[in-house]
């Protein structure tokens, strides 16, 4: 709620809250902008990716998920030991798996190789997604992932389809990892986005694709200011 007090009247605008759905490819910054945007609008930001992250962190924990294979029917016999929440460290939002923080161990090139091959299953898929249909059922959230707005929340007021040049997302990733001091190959984190682009597109359940009332943001060539200054606008111009 805003109020302005003018010199006779004071007038309450009450502003409704809304869903605001985030969808693209890896590695081009929808995480860094859906916190920015929910800092931004007073929102609950819920990173959709750290879930399917979560879930494969399990299945490798528990020889489910191996560099060939995934065990399905194991991992579904399981689905119910699976228990993920969120919590808060100093402002920055942490994924526990059964109650364990674990946002260090699902952000390494394993993880996240083991999560674009477990988010191919229609059970996890749909186990995931009533919990992130619930986490939204207030509104005023800001859910980023690759299914938001077409799957989880088609009704979602206003949806944004990120995307950049595979060899920029790449460079990206590349800089995350060395600041995390891991030392990575740029041909094989190309080759790694490459093939998480062509999963995500060509699965049989729920593939990426740009809802068709998404607003695309080509992010290539912004800087991340010159993109939040974009989106923050974008988002005002919605939410009056
Ligand atoms: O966004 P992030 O890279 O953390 O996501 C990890 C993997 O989870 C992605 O490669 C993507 O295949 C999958 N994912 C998904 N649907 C979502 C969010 C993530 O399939 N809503």
């Amino acid at each position: 709620m805003n109020s302005t007090r003018t010199k006779d009247k004071l007038e309450i605008t009450i502003m409704k809250k809304i869903i605001v759905a985030i969808d693209g490819y890896s590695s081009c910054g929808k995480s860094t902008i859906a916190k920015a945007l929910a800092q931004y609008a007073g929102y609950t930001y819920v990173d959709t990716g750290a879930m399917y992250r979560a879930v494969a962190l399990y299945g490798l924990r528990h020889g489910i998920i191996t560099d060939k294979s995934i065990d399905e029917k194991a991992l579904q016999d399981q689905l119910d030991n699976i228990h993920i929440s969120f919590r808060f460290v100093d402002g920055a939002q942490h994924v526990c798996l059964n109650g364990e923080d674990v946002e260090t161990q699902i952000r390494t090139l394993e993880v996240g190789n083991g999560a674009s091959r477990v988010s191919t299953i229609g059970f996890v898929r749909r186990f995931l997604v009533a919990q992130q249909q619930l986490m939204g059922k207030e509104k005023g959230i800001v859910m980023d992932g690759r299914d938001i707005g077409t799957v989880v929340f088609p009704e979602a007021e206003l949806k944004l389809f990120l995307t950049a040049s595979p060899q920029i997302r790449a460079q990206r990733r590349y800089n995350e990892l060395a600041a995390k001091g891991e030392q990575p190959d740029f041909a094989a984190v190309l080759a790694d986005v490459e093939d998480r682009d062509y999963r995500d597109t060509h699965r049989a359940e729920s593939p990426l694709r740009q809802a068709d009332d998404a607003i695309v943001v080509d992010n290539s060539d912004m800087t991340r200011e010159q993109q939040m200054k974009y989106i923050t606008a974008i988002f005002d111009g919605h939410n009056r």
